[in-house]
């Protein structure tokens, strides 16, 4: 599965376009030769992995790292070597369930808070009438090996994992093990959004690239997160400075 990254701020970003992408997805999911485990990196998960080499080398298991949104876009610009496409977590997520119901796979919804993922499944349901539920979890119920065996014994195809970054992809790192064949990927706060729960962004901001702009001003006690982001700007900065003159 080799293909070509991009390295930014230390995390080897994958450089596919969004149906090259799905393709190769598809094709080991039907091969069920292994499990794939699935990153949609932005510029907060890029500077968290900065501080924690566990959470670092946690990333570095995944089998793709995509560039989920126009932070880590912008940064490939700066560093000369443009991304070719943007593949976005919550759109993967509904592709993923689109595939799911047409190809009769099964989901796990694991994640947010008690009820969001069952109210987020049945509204997957509606808008994918051949879902197949392998079944669904709360994200505060214990986060442990009794949790992942429970969940693995579904046997899922796709497990959706919901716990925020950093602990999603520590958890897949830890227990994708368990899961032979099943394509895993952290989702964020993926069922909030599908469940109504949470406003996306309105088309107007999000074709602007303003949807970090229009969550700061809904939810602003994400601020301090935010601040993540000209962090990010100035080790993107910091690696093109490093790369023209290197030592
Ligand atoms: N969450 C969880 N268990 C925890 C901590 C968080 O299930 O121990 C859930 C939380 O309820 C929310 C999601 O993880 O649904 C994180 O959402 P957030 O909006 O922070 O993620 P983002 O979309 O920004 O990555």
């Amino acid at each position: 599965m080799a293909h070509e990254k991009l390295n930014v701020v230390g995390i080897p970003i994958d450089n596919l376009k969004r149906e090259k992408f799905l393709n190769l997805v598809y094709q080991e999911l039907e091969q069920k030769q292994k499990n794939i485990f699935i990153v949609t990196a932005n510029p907060e998960i890029i500077m968290n992995a900065k501080k924690s080499s566990s959470y670092r080398e946690a990333l570095l298991q995944a089998d793709f790292i995509i560039p989920d949104g126009t932070g880590i876009i912008k940064a490939s610009n700066i560093l000369g070597h443009p991304l070719q496409e943007k593949i976005t977590g919550y759109d993967l997520v509904h592709t993923f369930l689109s595939y799911a119901s047409e190809n009769r796979k099964s989901v796990y919804f694991y994640g947010a808070k008690e009820g969001i993922a069952v109210e987020a499944i049945t509204k997957a349901k509606e808008l994918y009438p051949n879902l197949q539920v392998a079944g669904t979890k709360n994200g505060y119920a214990g986060l442990g090996k009794e949790v992942a065996e429970e969940i693995a014994s579904a046997k899922p195809d796709f497990v959706f994992v919901g716990l925020g970054a950093p602990l999603q992809e520590k958890w897949i790192a830890s227990y994708r093990h368990l899961f032979p064949h099943s394509v895993l990927m952290g989702v964020g706060g993926s069922f909030d959004v599908l469940s109504g729960n949470v406003k996306r962004a309105p088309q107007f901001w999000l074709n602007r690239n303003l949807e970090w702009f229009h969550r700061l001003i809904t939810q602003p006690t994400r601020g301090k997160r935010m601040l993540k982001l000209p962090m990010f700007v100035a080790e993107v900065y910091k690696q093109k400075l490093k790369t023209r003159n290197p030592r």
